[in-house]
Order: C-alpha cells, then structure tokens, then sequence
C-alpha cells in the first residue's frame, strides 16, 4: 500500500518508515502538521498513519480538516500514553483506529491490514483471482496450490491489481504504489515487474491495456 507517514519523532519515524517499507509497503514521511496536509491535498493515499503531536499543525487539526474534504482514507492515530482525551477526540473525529506509543511494527501492520480490509469491504483477508491467491498477511502468493516465490516489490504490484481486478491502473498508479518520494523510480521499473510475474503467473495474467495501463480482468 502506498502509507502516509505523520511523526515528527526522528527515530520513531526512521524506525517506522524502514519497518514498513520491509513489509512492502511504499512510504513518503513528514514531519509536521503541514506539510501532512499538503501531501494529503496532492497524493493519493491508501491509508495515513497519524502522530496527534505534531509541530506546526496539530495531529486532530489534520484529521479534522482530512475528513472535512469528505476523504474516505484510513486513518491510524498514534498517541503518548498520557493522551486519553485525545485519542477519544481523534475517533470522533473519524480515525479508524489507535495506538499507543510505544508499539510493535507487528501491531501497527496488523492493524493497517485490519483497516485497509474494513475499508475495502472485504471479509476474508487473502485476495483471489483466477487460480492465484494472495495473503497480505503473510505474504504469501499461490497458484493453483503451488507457492510462488515473488520480491516484495512484486508482491506490491501484484496486490494492488488483485485488489482491484477489473480496473485498470496506469503507470504511474503503480509506480506509486511501488516507491516512496525518496526512491527513484526507473522509467522502465514497471514493465520490469510485470515481466517478471508474467513469467510466475502465466503470460495472460497481467494483460495491457494499450495506452491505459494494466488490468487482470478479462477483455469485453
Ligand atoms: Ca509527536
């Protein structure tokens, strides 16, 4: 997923953004309250995960203006032990979920997950499609039975397709879902990706859309 990433604890944030990168996701981080809400104005954003401390603008002050927009994204607050109101205040604001600080990386994907599935209006956790299933959870990709051993940069690409398996995703949506604003991106990377998993999936899996982009639905 392509995460959001408020906090303006240096180590915390590091420590964040490298430990979900490592589960796949993509992540831009930023530091304060404004610059959280002009990323949120120019990106596109499948979840923000929220530190209600910030500097130059207020965590609840984000969300509060966030769900003004009418934005229907997820949202993780995360807060200091002490912070009960807050953190009350923050899901009545339209948060999704919270944590405590200090917390496990595990606890907060475990709850990314749980939110981006509540929000995808999926019941059961493993994506499937024609033959193949994906399990965000572990990680995990068969086909027809057969576990496939994919990077996670892969993997990234391939679930943001499954999620959406009729749609067509451009390019660029799929770049972004696969880096964060301090990777470069090569101009080829995509197409790099969709080889590579056409040869583990089957050339017909991933079809192009000529001039639009990818898409694994069927042609009309
Ligand atoms: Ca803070």
């Amino acid at each position: 997923m392509r995460l959001l990433l408020a906090e303006d604890d240096a180590m915390v944030g590091a420590a964040l953004r490298k430990g979900l990168q490592q589960e796949g996701h993509s992540v831009d981080w930023v530091r304060d309250g404004e610059a959280a809400d002009r990323a949120l104005r120019d990106g596109a954003y499948d979840l923000l995960v929220l530190d209600l401390g910030l500097p130059r603008r207020d965590g609840l002050q984000v969300l509060a203006e966030l769900r003004q927009r009418d934005t229907p994204l997820p949202v993780i607050i995360t807060t200091a032990r002490d912070q009960l109101d807050d953190r009350v205040r923050g899901l009545d604001l339209g948060a999704d979920d919270y944590l405590v600080k200090p917390f496990d990386l595990d606890e907060l994907s475990a709850r990314i997950r749980a939110v981006a599935r509540r929000y995808a209006g999926h019941a059961r956790p493993q994506l499937h499609h024609q033959g193949v299933s994906l399990d965000p959870a572990t990680h995990e990709v068969q086909r027809e039975g057969q576990s496939l051993a994919l990077s996670a940069r892969e993997f990234a690409l391939l679930q943001a397709l499954m999620e959406r398996p009729q749609a067509v995703l451009s390019r660029a949506q799929l770049e972004e879902r696969l880096y964060g604003w301090d990777e470069e991106v090569a101009s080829n990377a995509v197409e790099v990706y969709i080889h590579h998993l056409r040869k583990k999936l089957g050339e017909g899996y991933i079809r192009n859309v000529r001039g639009l982009g990818y898409t694994l639905g069927r042609g009309s």
